[in-house]
């Protein structure tokens, strides 16, 4: 009885607490990849211009307890967040666009529910009673959909992964329609995203899709405030009438999310266009503040007509998939926009150049990058590729496998230690540069194991790092199990590797340069995942503006000596 009483008080007080929070859930229907998370971003943008403060949450219907151990084919990046969890490349969407503290409440996966109402059911929390899916896993959706409710927070937005209709995201809708229920409707939205398929051959867009989508969703209990409906060609209001009247929503509620152009960080201008952020507003009865996006529309300018122009060559083993390095391609685009630049990526294949050759593939490069990876399929190609940057003196960011293939390069080609490796790649190299701590070498489980999340980093002045962030210690992201052997420190110093970041208590090196070389730097961690658009990171600013000093010089020696 004391343990009823004691659960009741507690969800009590957690309703109080949050008892002026509103709720966005954003839903997708008729196809996946709609842009669900770049949409629930820029509507947090929205709301944050408009002066309030938000959460924003994202539930993947998934089995898996995180995307960590699943391939960059089945899921592209995994974003890793500032405590360590390895999260959905949507997160990244939300903290670019956002100032929202994302956190491991920020992503939730069938798995990660069942696991803790299993969890529960072996304590003996439920008493003795039959656990089901309902009421026991909508239970536990609602409560994580709480967890990002504190008490300052004034909107919640929840994007639920998956298309409305797939069995798998039934239990999260039906968890949403019950939330809606019990907090009422005055504080609860529902968006979604559909798709408005054009019919080339008799030049028409179709709404029968999206007719058919928003019925599951009534079907269910659910009945969308808002339809925003991506679509390749401008709506007329006729089609806008057609979907309110056949959907049952008001028709300043149809929006229309068109393609954007030439960049992502449209899609908020476009949103506001159409008043979205006003319309949410109005429907939770906010008194608003004047919207204020400049930042932003100054951002799309700089995108829109930039002054320069560079090119970052990507050496890296999933280049021919979009959302492998994501947050890589983004921080470079802000790194760019920092500098007025357009930034181009060259993506290279790190097999092809085992194939055919550094120089035949890397000859013009402005600058090279060899982002993180596991496995060995291409390794020798980012080391012949990171041998290239280091002797034509080409500008070389490195990260996470990408400074363990400098240092294994380093040991090979300037120490002329030959069979030099990762353990991971060779357990019996004769010269381990990189190699797994003690404590790693015990771990036996793939899932959630590396050095994950934040770790403090003691930045050694005088060196590229402490020009880049001017501070001598910084926080960075990790997610690696290997590190650098320190039985090599002293021979690489000798040679001219600068270790220029390491942890507070010297034992672990995150950053690397090399002193006979312009612009030469690898570190340990991942720096994308902190860069935005409105505050690039400072590493990928440098790196830039590297790329941009090179090819000015290589300009002005073509110019000298003529075309090489
Ligand atoms: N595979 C390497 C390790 O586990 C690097 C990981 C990464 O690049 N994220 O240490």
């Amino acid at each position: 009885m004391q343990v009823i009483a004691a659960n009741l008080n507690e969800s009590h007080e957690s309703q109080e607490k949050s008892a002026k929070t509103k709720y966005i859930f954003v839903t997708g229907g008729v196809v996946s990849s709609l842009g669900k998370g770049l949409t629930s971003a820029a509507v947090g943008l929205l709301l944050e211009s408009r002066g309030l403060k938000i959460s924003l949450q994202k539930f993947d219907p998934y089995i898996n307890l995180d995307p960590g151990t699943m391939s960059p084919y089945q899921h592209g990046e995994v974003y890793v967040t500032e405590d360590g969890a390895e999260t959905d490349l949507d997160l990244g969407h939300y903290e670019r666009f956002t100032q929202a503290r994302i956190t491991r409440d920020s992503n939730y996966t069938t798995g990660k529910i069942y696991n803790a109402v299993i969890q529960k059911e072996r304590r003996g929390d439920y008493l003795g009673s039959t656990v089901q899916v309902v009421p026991h896993i909508t239970d536990e959706i609602k409560a994580s959909i709480e967890r990002v409710a504190s008490e300052d927070v004034d909107v919640v937005i929840s994007e639920i992964g998956g298309t409305v209709g797939d069995i798998e995201s039934l239990p999260f809708l039906e968890a949403i329609r019950q939330f809606a229920l019990e907090k009422g409707r005055d504080r609860v939205m529902f968006i979604h995203l559909t798709l408005l398929p054009y019919l080339q051959a008799s030049d028409e867009i179709k709404t029968k899709p999206t007719q058919h989508s928003v019925g599951r969703l009534r079907e269910i209990g659910i009945l969308p405030d808002i339809l925003i409906c991506r679509t390749e060609k401008e709506i007329s209001d006729e089609i806008k009438k057609k979907i309110a009247l056949f959907c049952n929503v008001p028709l300043e509620g149809v929006i229309e999310e068109k393609d954007v152009d030439f960049s992502i960080y449209e899609v908020p201008v476009v949103l506001r266009r159409q008043n979205l952020d006003t319309l949410i507003l109005d429907r939770f009865r906010i008194q608003p503040q004047k919207s204020d996006l400049s930042r932003w529309e100054e951002i799309l300018e700089i995108l829109r007509s930039p002054e320069m122009e560079t090119e970052i060559t990507l050496v890296g083993k999933y280049v021919k998939l979009n959302d492998a390095y994501k947050s890589i391609y983004e921080a470079l685009t802000h790194a760019g926009i920092f500098h007025r630049a357009l930034v181009k990526v060259k993506k290279v294949q790190a097999e092809v150049i085992e194939r055919d050759g550094a120089e035949a593939l890397l000859q013009g490069a402005k600058a090279i990058l060899v982002p993180g990876g596991f496995g060995i399929r291409g390794i020798e190609g980012k080391i012949q590729a990171i041998e290239y940057a280091r002797a034509n003196q080409v500008p070389f960011l490195g990260i996470c496998l990408g400074m363990q293939c400098a240092c294994v390069e380093f040991a090979r080609h300037v120490l002329q230690l030959e069979g030099a490796h990762s353990t991971e790649f060779d357990r019996q190299t004769p010269q381990p540069v990189i190699s797994l701590l003690e404590e790693q070498e015990k771990v036996t489980q793939m899932g959630g194991t590396m050095r994950l999340g934040a770790y403090p980093c003691q930045i050694k002045p005088g060196t590229l790092a402490s020009q880049a962030y001017g501070r001598e210690r910084v926080q960075e992201r990790h997610r690696h199990r290997y590190e650098f052997n320190n039985f090599y420190r002293d021979p690489f110093a000798g040679a001219g590797m600068i270790f220029s970041g390491l942890s507070p208590d010297g034992s672990l090196v995150e950053i690397i340069e090399l002193a006979r070389h312009p612009w030469f730097l690898a570190c340990q961690f991942h720096p994308e995942f902190k860069s935005k658009p409105v505050d690039p990171h400072p590493l990928f600013r440098d790196f830039v503006k590297a790329s941009i000093e090179y090819s000015l010089k290589a300009k002005k020696e073509e110019r000298v000596h003529g075309v090489r």
